[in-house]
C-alpha cells in the first residue's frame, strides 16, 4: 500500500466505496462523479502509479483488467463500452494509481 494513496485507501476499506467488482487481483467501485450513466473505476490492488508503469511490471494484470471491463459492459448494457486511462497530470489524471474508467449503461455521445 502506497502512503498517502486515495485508491490503496478505498482497496483497504478505509474509505468508503461502492463495490462493482472484486477478485484476489483487481477492484472495481463505482466513481464518485460519474461521467456516464454506468462508470466503473477498476484498479489493480498492487499500486502503480500509471498503466505503463503496469503494462511493463505485470501485463496479465492489465489484459485482467479489459476482461473485467468488457464483462460489466455485457452485464451492464449491450457489450460498448468506453475505456480511459487518464495518464499525467496534463492529460486529467488526478489519482496516481492506475485506474480504468469504464463508461457504459447508454449510448455515448461522440
Ligand atoms: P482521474 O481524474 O482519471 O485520475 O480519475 C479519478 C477519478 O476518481 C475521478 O473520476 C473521480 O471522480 C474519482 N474519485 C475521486 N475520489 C473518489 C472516491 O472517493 N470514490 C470514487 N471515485 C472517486
Amino acid at each position: 500500500m502506497a502512503n498517502d494513496c486515495l485508491f490503496c485507501k478505498i482497496i483497504a476499506g478505509e474509505v468508503p466505496s461502492t463495490k462493482a467488482y472484486e477478485d484476489d487481483t483487481t477492484y472495481g467501485f463505482m466513481d464518485i462523479s460519474p461521467k456516464a450513466k454506468v462508470h466503473v473505476l477498476l484498479v489493480p490492488k498492487q499500486h502503480y502509479t500509471k498503466v505503463s508503469e503496469l503494462a511493463e511490471a505485470d501485463p496479465a494484470e492489465l489484459a485482467h483488467i479489459v476482461k473485467v471491463a468488457q464483462s460489466i459492459a455485457d452485464k451492464e448494457f449491450n457489450g460498448s463500452y468506453r475505456l480511459v486511462f487518464n495518464t499525467g497530470e496534463d492529460a486529467g489524471q488526478s489519482v496516481f494509481h492506475v485506474h480504468a474508467h469504464v463508461l457504459t449503461g447508454e449510448m455515448m455521445e461522440e
